[in-house]
């Protein structure tokens, strides 16, 4: 498992405020709307930005112009499928707003950032520019933020993983061990938003973490997904159609 691809997805603690803000935002999230059979019987809802919005998005410690540019390339992959608009600013304000100082890569599920203060950053790219996979990480921190879940947490992704293995090897990893508590969460929990019910599980997903051999049960890996794969296009275009 490649440690410099880690992410934390973060999600807001308070379920009621984060499905506040979420339909206050775009009431779709509730994902009931539609009226199919499917729909009606999700439990959980989705955090997905106004269709149509531009969303500001704030460099808050003054990354120099080189890695800023980088970042806004990478993240402005993502608009041809979406019906979404990105304002880059240099000011503090932002719905969605960049640290880059810290060395963890995380970034809140979509409109959770709107319940983060505001002082606060809502997405953290610890990614160094020099680093080979830099644009993958910004883009898929980007995924994250346009409410995007993980690809490996897909309900039907069924990874044969090697419980026991996986914990070990969170537990004892140098940088930024896991607690079983936070591999539960981060790798083996399923999600049930509209990314389930619109897509297909999705191997080749830019959000999907990799899958090291070594950590499932018989020849299973998945190797790291640098590009937006085809699915995550058709994903994106239903959450945010033009
Ligand atoms: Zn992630």
């Amino acid at each position: 498992m490649n440690d410099l691809l880690d992410c934390q997805l973060i999600q807001w603690p308070d379920d009621q405020a984060a499905y506040t803000a979420a339909i206050n935002e775009n009431p779709a999230n509730a994902g009931t709307s539609s009226g199919t059979r499917r729909k009606r019987s999700i439990v959980h809802y989705s955090k997905l930005w106004a269709n149509g919005r531009t969303l500001k998005v704030a460099f808050m410690d003054s990354p120099d112009t080189d890695h800023k540019n980088r970042i806004i390339a990478a993240a402005r992959q993502w608009l041809p499928y979406i019906n979404l608009k990105f304002e880059f600013v240099d000011d503090l304000k932002g719905d969605i707003r960049i640290a880059t100082k810290n060395n963890n890569n995380s970034s809140m599920l979509g409109t959770d950032a709107l319940l983060i203060h505001p002082d606060h950053p809502t997405m953290n790219l610890g990614v160094k520019p020099e680093h080979e996979d830099f644009e993958v990480i910004v883009i898929h921190e980007f995924g994250h933020a346009l409410g995007a879940m993980h690809e490996h947490q897909h309900p039907k992704a069924n990874i044969p993983w090697d419980k026991p293995k996986v914990y070990e090897f969170y537990r004892t990893r140098e940088m930024n061990p896991l607690t079983e508590e936070q591999v539960d969460r981060n790798l083996f929990a399923s999600f049930d938003t509209l990314d389930a019910i619109y897509t297909s599980y999705d191997r080749k997903s830019i959000m999907h973490h990799p899958v090291a051999n070594t950590l499932t049960v018989g020849n299973w890996e998945v190797p790291i997904n640098r590009r937006i794969s085809r699915k995550d296009k058709r994903l994106m275009r239903l959450l945010y159609p033009k």
